[in-house]
């Protein structure tokens, strides 16, 4: 069968946490800088529909694309470093392979037949992978498949690759990520973790056709020769990959590896030109030479897990590159932020930004935390829950609210200043029934946030339950916040400002989904600018 879209697959053995995603993410880089169009997928093997309903304890961020799919983070390396939007397509998990098949059983489109993992499940995985193709026209598309092989949760796809080396022999190939552990008291790396994770993929039937070693130290040609041997790879198919300082040295460290020219080799595509990495060059130059400092708070309440908030921290790498300017976050606990301490928590911050989230843990300090920004004329950003906790604070100490809240932490406040939006009233079920993905809005003029947009019309991804309740809208503008963000067609408020106050933005939307290597995001820029301006 011939298929023009190429496929390759990577695929994780002997540990989880290798990085799957970045060496993924680096190869799609790396062959859409030598002009194929390439887009990555994440295969995720848990049986939740999607991660919008997961806690981010327990697998970070939740990524939403502009079509509103709630996604992997690994989706959001993708955009950052491709700049091409993901959607739906990209992130599929078993819960939504599971439920598919089963609504195609209870319409009875199977006329009959035994419904079973193979050929069933595994046809429908099938699909998903070749439909991502179709959906963009791709020349490649790179399918990241979640787990360590020898999961029994992974196996339907590890067959599922199989059957399509098979089917497509001449269009797909398996880049496999392994570990090669460095022991110290033998002053050695052992190969051994890898040769058993190759042998279990080739127990299921699946040949890889590269090896990524992940390593601390340096791959000699003698361990390659070895790997190679043991592993029926040939020697220039086994990758180095070294741990680097960042994840964007990434694509660099393999292209000097040649994994794209191994990968072009394989899939018989032509070389074409060097790949054009100038502008990712430049990027990294400024990385690494930055010429200014600031210190920016991100109070959070899951800021024990970094992943939880992985779009922000990466967003305020690329504006600190468009400023020139290294970004140290300090990861502040909402919950551990009182009235006493606050000065002491957050004091030597250049910026404040308050994160999004849900429910009430942790929520009056994330209060305090926009008083104190506020009071001190310390530039600030609060991101949906943190734009709704400006709201909140400003009712509560400026317009005299002293009970204002969200209904989503008190539904018998007396100032309701935050509601649950009218269309969200009627829905129970908690997966996928937020207001979700990309909604324009209207900049005010001369705002802080259309002087950063440098223009009067947006699109933002959303996230939401709740919204700023438009009943109280004339008594913030009377006292000094403003709307300066709102959708054309419902009027819901997207950005809150204080024009007096040095830079203060509340924004309902996630900026900082859309922020990439090629496109800091405006609103960490400014932000970013104005933290160093207070600096001075
Ligand atoms: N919990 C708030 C809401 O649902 C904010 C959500 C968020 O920060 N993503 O409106």
């Amino acid at each position: 069968m011939s298929n023009s879209t190429k496929y390759v697959f990577v695929t994780g053995g002997v540990t989880s946490s290798l990085g799957k995603g970045i060496i993924a993410a680096s190869l799609a880089k790396l062959l859409q800088a030598r002009g194929y169009s390439t887009t990555i997928q994440k295969l995720d093997p848990y049986i939740n529909i999607d991660p919008g309903t997961l806690n981010p304890y327990e697998h970070g961020e939740c990524y939403v694309t502009d079509d509103g799919a709630e996604t992997d983070l690994d989706l959001g390396h993708y955009e950052r470093f491709l700049n091409v939007p993901t959607s739906q397509a990209n992130n599929i998990t078993t819960g939504r392979i599971y439920q598919s098949v089963i609504e195609k059983e209870r319409r009875g489109d199977y006329l009959g037949k035994t419904v079973q993992v193979i050929p069933h499940i595994t046809d429908e995985i099938k699909e998903r992978i070749q439909l991502v193709a179709k959906h963009g026209k791709y020349d490649i598309v790179i399918t990241e498949i979640g787990g360590t092989v020898g999961d029994i949760e992974s196996l339907p796809y590890v067959e599922a690759v199989r059957q399509m080396l098979w089917e497509f022999e001449n269009d797909c190939i398996v880049v496999h990520l392994t570990l090669i552990p460095y022991l110290s008291a033998a002053g050695e790396l052992k190969t051994k973790p890898t040769q058993h994770s190759v042998k279990q993929l080739l127990e299921l039937g699946v040949q890889p056709d590269i090896l990524c070693c992940r390593t601390e130290h340096e791959l000699e040609l003698g361990l390659r020769q070895k790997i190679a041997k043991f592993c029926n790879v040939s020697v220039n198919a086994v990758i180095e990959a070294r741990d680097a300082s960042s994840i964007y040295d990434v694509p660099l460290l393999m292209h000097n590896e040649e994994l794209d020219n191994v990968v072009l080799d394989k899939l018989g595509l032509s070389k074409k030109s060097k790949p054009n990495l100038d502008n990712w060059k430049s990027f990294l130059e400024r990385l690494k030479n930055p010429k200014h400092e600031v210190t920016i708070g991100l109070v959070g309440k899951y800021v024990e897990l970094k992943d939880s908030y992985k779009s922000i921290s990466e967003a305020f790498i690329h504006a600190g590159v468009s400023n020139e300017t290294k970004v140290h976050l300090k990861w502040i606990h909402s919950e551990e932020l009182t009235p006493a301490n606050i000065a002491e928590e957050l004091a030597n911050l250049d910026g404040i930004l308050v994160a999004p989230g849900f429910g009430s843990r942790g929520i009056e300090g994330k209060i305090e935390a926009v008083r104190h920004a506020r009071e001190n004329n310390i530039p600030f950003l609060g991101i949906c829950l943190g734009m709704q906790c400006a709201v909140i604070e400003f009712a509560r100490n400026v317009l005299n609210l002293g009970d204002a809240h969200s209904t989503e932490m008190s539904e018998k406040t007396s100032a309701p200043v935050i509601s649950m939006m009218e269309e969200q009233k009627k829905i129970s079920n908690m997966g996928g029934t937020m207001r979700l993905g990309a909604y324009q809005c209207e900049l005010k003029p001369k705002s802080n946030a259309s002087l950063a947009y440098n223009a009067n019309k947006i699109s933002e991804r959303h996230r939401h339950r709740y919204e700023f309740n438009n009943d109280y809208l004339s008594a913030y503008e009377g006292a000094g916040m403003t709307a300066t963000g709102k959708n054309p067609d419902s009027g819901l408020v997207e950005i809150v400002e204080i024009p007096t106050h040095p830079w203060f933005v509340g924004v309902q939307f996630h900026p900082e989904y859309k922020s990439t290597v090629a496109q800091p995001h405006p609103i960490f820029v400014a932000f970013v600018k104005a933290a160093l301006n207070n600096k001075k």
